[in-house]
């Protein structure tokens, strides 16, 4: 397939100047995604972008949890013989999981690029470079093998990967234990992050975790460059911090849902029956709750938060998604006088289109559980926040919505419902509230302005040279 040229003026804007004759030549990319929706997307995203730039995409993936192809008709998409598929997500045990992954994907993946190379040269195709998760990290072993270069995607803050590293080191110096700590005290050098918001993992064992975090560091040394779904507004402390420690250039240009053509990569089917409902409801009066793809609550949380919402009287958009309520009867638990105490007030679904939910006019709050691309999506959209970190870099996430950004109350404790009743009001009511909701436009006006015409825009021109260099 040949690469597609930008064909709105749109897409043109987003051109370097002079760059236009050098796409002239195809050229393509192989992406590697990690298996879960909250890189997927990201990934999808990216190559996008860098399709609307002339470059045609290649994308290389696991057999279990496989992106929906049809959603991204211009991709090539090629599926790894790697026995994944019948696996199933241990939510507990996530990093060994990734770990998993990585023996598995290696000698497949190999097959598959070396195949790929041996095509790009009959069909006079030249394959630039490898752009990889930064947990798919047996992607730089690979690319080497068939000596193309590779460029690693980072999915998370820039914050959370400074958090990371700081981990390792006061596990070294013996100030933390395996199992992370509780403490409110600030860590020293990492403002504002206290000792409990470090992103030590309640998904896999201390020794996976310092393993995990090595493996994904090596990565900055091997690769021809780090691409970040964050940007200079957002995160310029850690940005340059990071760029001190990095041999080789960082690309801050996110966040990528923003450049990239409007294009689904769910997973899950999309109820969007929610969007006929937010269609009847008051500007800025909806509280939209979802916990991303991944996290999940038990009973008693849920039911604190539903009649938390229900004595609100705030009308509320609520994504349960199957798997995210540790009860697999959970609608039964919800259904004792809570139906009738929220009548029209509350929708709830199982999947939603979740950035349409956020741009859309009803919808006043997001719930969220903090992961970085809803935090982006959020952000993106001017909507303020209440944090509900579960695990890893949400925490990390919530902490700099609250306390750095100020466009979000972060709850950390939601086992009472008058406090979630108190908290919804806060954020959706009260002058505290509203000017949350005024810092969160401004922080989207100056996030856009960025991939219009700023940091991220100039980045991503960048970086598209350092491709076309290669
Ligand atoms: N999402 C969605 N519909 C939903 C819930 C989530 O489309 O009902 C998307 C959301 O827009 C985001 C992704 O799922 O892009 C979740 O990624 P995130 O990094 O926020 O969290 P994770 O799932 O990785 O924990």
């Amino acid at each position: 397939m040949l690469a597609r040229f930008p064909e709105t003026e749109e897409q043109l804007t987003y051109m370097a100047p002079g760059k236009e004759e050098q796409l002239r030549s195809p050229c393509r990319l192989v992406l590697i995604p990690l298996p879960f929706q909250g890189h997927i997307s990201p990934m999808l995203q990216l190559g996008s972008i860098l399709h609307s730039k002339g470059f045609a995409v290649t994308v290389l993936h696991t057999t279990f949890n496989p992106p929906i192809s049809s959603d991204y008709p211009e991709f090539r998409f090629v599926s790894a013989p790697d026995n994944l598929s019948d696996q199933v997500v241990p939510t507990d045990n996530l990093l060994f999981f990734i770990s998993h992954i990585n023996v598995k994907c290696r000698v497949p993946f190999q097959e598959c690029l070396a195949k790929m190379v041996e095509q790009g040269r009959e069909e006079k195709e030249e394959i630039a470079c490898v752009i990889y998760d930064e947990c798919m990290h047996f992607s730089v072993a690979v690319a080497e093998h068939v000596k193309l270069p590779s460029i690693v995607l980072r999915t998370t803050s820039a914050s959370t990967y400074i958090s990371r590293n700081a981990i390792v080191r006061l596990k070294a110096e013996g100030v933390l234990t395996s199992q992370g700590s509780t403490s409110q005290e600030l860590v020293p050098g990492l403002y504002p992050l206290r000792f409990k918001d470090l992103p030590v993992s309640k998904i896999g064992t201390p020794e996976i975790f310092l393993q995990f975090i090595t493996d994904i560091n090596k990565t900055r040394t091997s690769s021809s460059a780090v691409i970040w779904n964050t940007n200079d507004v957002l995160e310029l402390p850690s940005l340059q911090e990071i760029q001190k420690q990095n041999r080789v250039r960082i690309f801050p240009i996110g966040p990528l849902h923003r450049i990239a053509p409007t294009s689904s990569s769910s997973l899950i089917k999309e109820d969007r029956s929610c969007i006929t409902w937010l269609d009847k409801q008051i500007q800025n009066s909806v509280v939209y709750i979802s916990l991303g793809s991944l996290a999940s609550i038990d009973k008693k949380e849920l039911a604190e938060v539903a009649w938390g919402l229900a004595n609100s009287n705030q009308p509320f958009l609520w994504v349960i998604r199957p798997g995210s309520v540790d009860d697999l009867e959970w609608n039964k638990l919800l259904t004792e006088g809570f139906t009738e105490a929220i009548g029209e007030n509350g929708c709830i679904v199982k999947w939603a289109p979740q950035k349409e939910v956020l741009a859309h006019d009803a919808v006043g709050g997001f719930w969220t559980h903090c992961g970085w691309n809803s935090t982006l999506e959020s952000i993106s959209e001017g909507v303020p926040m209440i944090c509900k970190p579960c695990f890893g870099d949400q925490r990390v996430n919530a902490r700099y919505v609250s306390r750095v950004w100020k466009t979000g109350i972060h709850l950390e404790n939601i086992y009472d419902r008058g406090q979630v009743e108190k908290t919804i009001k806060r954020l959706m009511v009260d002058e505290e509230g509203k000017e949350m909701r005024q810092r969160a436009k401004y922080l989207r006006e100056r996030v856009e302005l960025s991939v219009r015409d700023g940091s991220s825009y100039n980045s991503l021109n960048e970086l598209i040279e350092l491709i076309r260099s290669f």
